[in-house]
């Protein structure tokens, strides 16, 4: 399959997270019983204006400028007219002639390392209702809560080489949305959802293949599968000699496979117009000014300063970014204790466990008993050696049972510091060697690991508050009197 390349174009809808709907007051919210949700504009009744929501404009604004778009200061609202009957309308409001930002590009980081995939443009749009067909009813029904929710359809150029680039793209877009705060991300809930454009064609040909469109990827996962099956399916419909159709096709996860939905409308059929009920909307150059000095540091500039500045490992800064909340986290953390590899290591290792075992997400890191202090203090005790790394486990335990407690309290009350009596330390040790002869006969000879042997037993009868290097030096000091 060398000998063709693959491109691909994708069309991102991203479900913007306003509390009303694009043109009406209806609330923008997912789940609650079928057609609660609907005002009359979105019904479509006769005679209803709609009203644009000026929150969802800002937020195409925010991600415009987040992705070094061009906006534009004149927009036109456009009629794209088809029928289904999850469009009471008979058209959906878009944009086509002038939509909000054109240009700007998505970085992305693959096996290949890092890339930008360049925009042809973001324009806003409503979405539509949902058809539901129940298994073996002679009939459809409509919800038509969807119907009206704004949405930002982001448009790559065709540019992209195969399906991990298109994961990535997927990624990249859907952390910058998330740290803009415009879209939950929530991909089980249908908050993003690519249509994928498929084409092949012989190595070093200029002129794009024939494509086709996979609409409705709703995960990462499934963008991928779909875009290689249709690839090879390409490639053998190619050398084959049959002819490429331009198509409309569905992905089916089961089957790992996509099939034709339907022969592809080109734009003309859609009889777009500009919507002679919405005036051209104008765009205040200082709203622009304001949005732009407001935004928040992006993904990669942020995985950037975290492996510079911080010096943490590219892996680290990977995961502790790929969540803006984990990242805020993080960083509150921080302000109390400033070793920023050992902040990152609990909230990589301990607390991303502890929250996938009480049943919450990543994102909801702030949301579990554990304030972000609490890990900084914990850190700081271990930095100032008052507790053992085997202490601070079971300290974390504590704190996220008993969050209210002070940590230094806990400690205290527990009497899990470090042991540092020395006097103690060496009776316990003195009492062990005697009561172990032939061990100690063994580590005079030569064995090393009863070394480990007596560690095991202080800290046993520690409860694991000897600082273990000191420990081991003055069990080593003491095992050496014994040799005649
Ligand atoms: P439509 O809106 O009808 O789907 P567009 O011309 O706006 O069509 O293109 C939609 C997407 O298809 C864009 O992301 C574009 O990059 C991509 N695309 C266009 N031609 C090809 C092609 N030959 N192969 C792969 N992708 C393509
Ligand atoms: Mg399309």
């Amino acid at each position: 399959m060398a000998e063709f390349d693959t491109v691909i174009g994708l069309e991102c809808h991203v479900q913007l997270k306003t509390e009303s709907k694009l043109f009406s007051p209806a609330p923008n919210r997912f789940g609650d019983a079928p057609n609660a949700n609907v005002d009359v504009v979105d019904a479509g009744l006769p005679g209803v204006l709609p009203v644009l929501n000026e929150k969802a404009v800002q937020f195409a604004i925010q991600l415009g400028l987040a992705l070094g778009c061009k906006i534009n200061l004149k927009n036109v609202f456009a009629r794209k007219h088809y029928f289904y009957p999850d469009l009471p309308k008979g058209y959906q409001i878009s944009q086509f002639e002038l939509p909000i930002c054109e240009g700007g590009s998505v970085e992305i980081q693959t096996s290949q390392g890092r890339k930008k995939i360049n925009l042809t443009r973001i324009h806003m749009e409503e979405d539509a209702g949902k058809s539901m067909h129940e298994a073996g009813a002679p009939y459809s029904q409509v919800d038509y809560n969807r119907a009206g929710t704004p949405l930002l359809e982001v448009v790559t150029e065709p540019e992209i080489q195969n399906a991990e680039e298109a994961m990535a793209f997927f990624k990249s877009l859907r952390a910058t949305v998330m740290y803009l705060g415009i879209c939950d991300g929530n991909m089980e809930e249908g908050s993003m959802r690519a249509d994928a454009n498929v084409s092949v064609k012989p190595v070093g040909q200029t002129e794009l293949g024939q494509r086709t469109e996979i609409k409705n990827l709703n995960s990462t996962r499934f963008l991928g599968q779909a875009i290689d099956f249709e690839r090879k399916r390409h490639i053998r419909m190619v050398k084959a000699g049959e002819e490429i159709k331009m198509q409309t096709r569905l992905f089916d996860p089961d089957k790992k496979e996509t099939r034709s939905m339907r022969e592809k409308e080109e734009a003309h059929d859609y009889r777009y117009f500009p919507d002679p009920d919405l005036p051209p909307l104008v765009i205040e150059a200082e709203t622009l000014d304001r949005l732009k000095c407001n935004l928040p540091e992006l993904p990669f500039a942020k995985l950037d300063r975290y492996q510079t500045d911080l010096g943490l490992s590219e892996y680290d800064a990977g995961l502790l970014c790929e969540e803006q909340q984990v990242a805020a986290y993080f960083e509150k953390a921080l302000l109390t204790q400033p070793n920023a590899k050992a902040v990152a290591n609990w909230v990589l290792n301990s607390l991303l466990a502890a929250l996938n075992e009480n049943g919450l997400s990543p994102e909801q890191i702030f949301q579990c008993p554990l304030k972000p202090e609490r890990i900084g203090q914990l850190v700081s005790m271990l930095e100032q050696k008052i507790i053992t790394s085997k202490i601070a486990k079971q300290l974390f335990e504590e704190m996220w049972q008993n969050p209210n407690a002070e940590p230094e309290q806990i400690v205290e009350d527990k009497g899990w510091k470090v042991e540092r009596d020395e006097g103690a330390l060496l009776k316990i040790i003195t009492d062990l060697v005697a009561n172990h002869p032939k061990e100690v006969q063994q580590y005079l000879g030569g064995k090393q690991k009863v070394l480990g042997f007596f560690m095991g037993q202080v800290m046993k009868q520690t409860k694991g508050q000897a600082e273990p290097k000191e420990t081991t030096e003055l069990l080593k000091k003491h095992l050496e009197t014994l040799r005649e």
